[in-house]
């Protein structure tokens, strides 16, 4: 009888355009198994977050879908902000989000442990204290890491010293953060600051000249006798012409009194961290000193992906393009070769989407989408348009913004844009345009902030 519903509804959906609403609105009962499938979500991250709220709004029913969220930390603090806290317009309490609305929510589990790894053939998820996860679909939501093989003198604990401030989650007990807010207090009025832009691929391309933005903004109200330069190795940055507009308008860019300077296709090969006095930075052709240094590493897929077997470690060279988890384009299941039924979404998978919070939470949508339609044995997965979105404060109520919208290419092979423009800042704006996007912006991170977390 179920079987003969099921080929009704398939043959209803069959050659239709499957939308969202399509999906919920096939009873779920109607393909009840004998037992509820088991989700387990590594990672309670955006991507974590929000994809274990659609799959509860998908199938409520706890009979079908057993959720369980595995995340080491028992709050999460959102990347997206902590650049404001440098000029004090955020901080990190505020930026600070509870779990209770989720683990309401999901009416799942949520256990604040370390995943280890993943038996892709007994279909388990381990712990680091022993404990074994069984599941039928596993979404790994881990984030990024960070890559020191190519530069001198740094690693994952030197670099505190010339603080990232990239990854509040995993980084232990330092905030990175509020060590480079401590260290632009402490420096005199006159010192040099320097940040060290990423390498491609990396997670949220605007954020680096945001955050060279607030250090500007800073020093013009605090120590307007020092300035920051930019080292970049890349020849061009998101939404550089907007950038450079407002660096003009507000820092001086471009002049001899520039408060903000952007040093392009400048490699950084090392740098030295004296016991006491400025840091040296040396590039390819140059040897720079600066008292507070801001150095944002080369990233690549979190480490659990890399130790669940998600990524191809087999190229020993430093392949930028091989950081990352390869996915199927449309339901983010993993195409390495033993390892179905795990999906990876957010920072960590491989796609030409931008590396942002705005696409790690369509991603989550997307597969959850897949996987809800894997479990009711529709075909072909409904089609999701993907968002990315990004504000970028660059001084006292301005900001400039990205959105745009991407769907699946025909060949599958990855997303084409679809627009873009219509809801982006102009290059020419006035002053009330660019408050009213500061505005938009904050607004922006409460209404996305509930949709990840639901609080
Ligand atoms: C300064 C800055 C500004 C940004 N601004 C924007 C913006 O304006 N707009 C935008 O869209 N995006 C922005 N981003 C990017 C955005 O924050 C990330 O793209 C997004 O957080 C990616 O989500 P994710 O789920 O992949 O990773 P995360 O949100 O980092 O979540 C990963 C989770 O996995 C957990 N985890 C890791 N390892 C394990 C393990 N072994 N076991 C269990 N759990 C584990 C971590 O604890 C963490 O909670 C910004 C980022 C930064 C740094």
């Amino acid at each position: 009888m179920k079987k003969n519903i099921n080929n009704q509804r398939r043959s209803f959906l069959k050659g239709s355009v499957i939308t969202a609403a399509a999906l919920v609105s096939i009873p779920n009962e109607l393909f009840a198994e004998s037992t509820a499938k088991k989700v387990v979500i590594v990672g309670g991250g955006i991507a974590g977050s929000t994809i274990a709220r659609y799959l509860r709004k998908f199938i409520p029913q706890t009979t079908l879908l057993e959720i369980t969220i595995i995340e080491p930390k028992t709050t999460y603090t959102t990347p997206f902000g902590t650049n404001e806290i440098i000029t004090g317009a955020r901080t990190l309490e505020a930026l600070t989000v509870s779990y209770d609305a989720l683990k309401r929510e999901i009416t799942g589990v949520m256990v604040h442990k370390k995943a280890s790894s993943i038996n892709s053939t007994a279909k388990y998820v381990s712990t680091e204290d022993g404990m074994e996860y069984l599941y039928d679909f596993c979404i790994v939501a881990t984030g990024i890491d960070f890559d020191y093989s190519d530069i001198v003198g740094l690693n994952a604990q030197t670099n505190v010293q010339v603080p990232h401030a990239y990854d509040l989650v995993n980084d232990g007990s330092i905030e990175q953060i509020t060590e480079l807010k401590s260290q632009l207090d402490a420096m005199a009025n006159g010192a040099k600051v320097v940040l060290v832009a990423p390498q491609n691929a990396y997670r949220c391309p605007p954020a680096p000249y945001e955050r060279a933005s607030q250090i500007a903004q800073y020093i013009k109200e605090n120590k307007p006798n020092s300035a920051i330069t930019i080292l970049d190795p890349k020849g061009a940055f998101a939404k550089q012409d907007s950038f450079e507009k407002a660096w003009s308008e507000l820092y001086g860019y471009g002049t001899d009194s520039a408060i903000i300077t952007w040093e392009g296709s400048t490699v950084v090969n090392e740098i030295i961290i004296p016991n006491t006095g400025a840091k040296i930075i040396k590039t390819e052709t140059d040897e720079i000193s600066a008292e507070v240094v801001t150095y944002i590493p080369t990233m690549k897929a979190s480490k659990f992906a890399y130790d669940a077997g998600l990524i191809e470690t087999d190229s020993a060279m430093f392949d930028l393009d091989k950081r990352w988890a390869p996915v199927n384009q449309e339901t983010f299941e993993s195409t390495m070769a033993g390892k179905e039924g795990i999906y990876i979404i957010g920072d960590s998978s491989k796609t030409n989407l931008p590396k942002s919070g705005y696409a790690a939470n369509s991603e989550a949508k997307a597969c959850a989408m897949a996987i809800v339609s894997k479990i009711k044995g529709i075909n072909p997965t409904p089609e999701t348009i993907m968002t990315n979105g990004c504000y970028s404060f660059v001084g006292q109520d301005y900001a400039i913004s990205i959105l745009q919208k991407f769907r699946i290419k025909e060949d599958k092979s990855g997303y084409a844009l679809v627009s873009q423009g219509r809801n982006s800042s102009p290059l020419e704006a006035d002053a009330r345009w660019r408050k009213k996007e500061a505005e938009q912006g904050h607004a922006w991170y409460t209404n996305f902030r509930k949709d990840c977390f639901g609080v």
